[in-house]
């Protein structure tokens, strides 16, 4: 007989908790150490909310880290509870942001205690690799297409389109006097030249590849439905945020009007968002951006909740997700049996150098490392050469062609 295995480490603790701001590709990144009392024992999380950086660090240096130093970091599950309430006022970008900081990195250590890669915690491989979309734009149909094809060259089997980028780029000629700055769009055009691009696309390229798209909340909620209707005969893989999330009544009239999947939810936070139209079957694909809900234990909870109702995950993940979220997400869809397809945004130099470990991806499959825990490091002098650039964004600042400011 083999020595019993060890139930938990003694007298663990949680030593120290920092936070790592970085921007080694342009966005601003937010990783989370948490450091224990065993020498070199320490895990990483992505608390990336890269519009409010500081908010994040302050979240977690001024409350979260005297919440935490000196207990027990195997305690996974109550210190997100106790996290969560001990703010009183709950839940939020920021907040949620920094508790999945820890979150993750909690994960992280207990992979690590364990010997383990996380996906085998969570349950083991239903599946050897993740199949990734990546995203094709061009200023016309012809130079959309050119970038599918690149991308189909690659081996990929998902292609996410987009023509002029979110709302597309098409010429306000009828701003009224005064206008304010802004990143202004004209939402008739852009509704009317997205089933114009696929149907060039089905017909250059055939219905072999799956495309997708991504209206980003950018109509008017009837021109939603419409639209979806629109492309329903371009087989689309999944039509993304039809609508902002304030509006999900809507969601009903876009399922009664057509059978194009619907995938949404990067800027839910709460359960109460995501319930409702999971258990009505209104949303085929939920696709948070994990950090934002709280990490990994919260995420996990969330995917066996859609599992049992038919919902696939497709989880958020762009270049503001840090490599650690990316390597959070693959764990997961790793060990979902309910997995659709994983964003992935490239990992672009000098990223890989910065977050050594990065997951690879091969033919449109993203695979793991065989490493313990989420299996990524950061490599701390290389993070600290590309500071977070300071301000606000301004891609955010939308507006429609009379100037009028709209959900982004
Ligand atoms: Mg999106």
């Amino acid at each position: 007989m083999s020595e019993p295995m060890v139930s938990e480490a003694k007298n663990l603790t949680i030593r120290e908790v920092r936070v790592i701001l970085t921007a080694p590709a342009r966005s601003r990144l937010i990783v989370v150490k948490v450091e224990t009392s065993e020498p070199g024992l320490y895990g990483l999380g992505c608390a990336t909310f890269t519009q409010r950086p500081l908010a994040v660090k302050a979240a977690v240096d001024d409350y979260l880290k005297p919440f935490l130093v000196g207990k027990d970091p195997q305690r996974i599950e109550d210190i997100w509870q106790t996290s969560w309430v001990n703010s009183y006022w709950r839940n939020g970008p920021v907040l949620n942001n920094a508790i999945s900081g820890v979150d993750m990195a909690l994960w992280d250590i207990k992979g690590k205690l364990a010997g383990m890669p996380l996906f085998q915690l969570l349950g083991g491989k239903c599946r050897e690799a993740a199949a990734v979309y990546r995203h094709a734009d061009g200023a016309d149909e012809h130079e959309v297409e050119d970038n599918v094809r690149r991308y189909m060259d690659e081996g990929l089997h998902h292609i996410r389109c987009q023509m002029g980028g979110y709302g597309g780029r098409n010429p306000i000629s009828r701003r009224p006097e005064g206008a304010l700055p802004g990143a202004y769009f004209d939402p008739v055009a852009y509704a009317q030249s997205v089933p114009r691009l696929f149907e060039h696309l089905r017909k250059r390229i055939g219905y072999g590849v799956e495309l997708l798209h991504d209206i980003h909340e950018r109509l008017q909620p009837i021109d939603a439905v419409r639209l979806a209707k629109d492309v329903e005969p371009y087989r689309l893989f999944f039509l993304e945020d039809p609508l902002p999330p304030e509006q999900p009544e809507w969601f009903r009239m876009i399922r009664q009007q057509s059978a194009t999947p619907i995938a949404m939810g990067e800027l839910f936070n709460h359960p109460l968002e995501w319930i409702p139209l999971v258990k009505e079957r209104l949303i085929d694909f939920i696709r948070v951006h994990i950090s934002q809900i709280g990490g990994i234990t919260p995420a996990k909870k969330m995917a066996a909740m859609c599992e049992l109702f038919g919902v696939r995950t497709a989880w958020h993940g762009p270049g503001d997700v840090s490599p650690v979220g990316h390597a959070a997400n693959l764990h997961l869809d790793l060990s979902s049996p309910n997995f659709g397809v994983q964003e992935w945004s490239g990992f672009p130099d000098p990223l890989p150098e910065v977050f050594p470990g990065c997951p690879e991806v091969r033919q449109g499959y993203m695979y793991p490392n065989d490493r313990p825990g989420l299996g990524i490091d950061i490599d701390e002098a290389q993070a600290a050469k590309y500071p977070c650039p300071p301000g606000p964004p301004d891609w955010t600042l939308t507006r429609t062609p009379d100037g009028t400011s709209v959900r982004p």
